[in-house]
């Protein structure tokens, strides 16, 4: 499958990660939409939001775990978690991910 974001979670890719574990990594965006704007995505292969089920969604849970600790790293204080699902909704990458934007007082349409 040709998907960008599995290129950078198994290193075919090299990006500027600010936090990697086995399952899941963080990377800074290629066009940032503010000051500090990361993209945090499981390392496995699922499309988006509507791809979640009780069989995979536990990585989301995982990924919100680790939000306060990348968070930290960055030193946000304050800051705004989006996803974009499915064409409709603005996705234009096919592997889940989190937005993690801050580094400001953001207001307004971000990511
Ligand atoms: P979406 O619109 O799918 O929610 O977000 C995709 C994000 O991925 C966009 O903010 C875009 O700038 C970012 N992006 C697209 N291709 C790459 C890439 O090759 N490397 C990085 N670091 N970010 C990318
Ligand atoms: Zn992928």
């Amino acid at each position: 499958m040709d998907c960008i974001f599995c290129k950078i979670a198994n290193g075919e890719i090299p990006t500027n990660k600010v936090y990697e574990d086995d399952k899941i990594i963080a990377f800074n965006d290629l066009e940032p939409k503010a000051p500090v704007h990361v993209l945090i995505i499981p390392k496995e292969h699922i499309c988006c939001a509507d791809e979640l089920n009780e069989e995979n969604s536990a990585i989301v849970g995982y990924i919100f775990s680790k939000i306060p600790v990348i968070a930290k790293e960055l030193s946000l204080d304050g800051y705004r978690v989006v996803n974009n699902c499915k064409e409709n909704g603005g996705q234009t990458v096919f592997h889940l991910h989190f937005h993690l934007l801050g580094g400001t007082k953001l207001s307004g349409d971000f990511a």
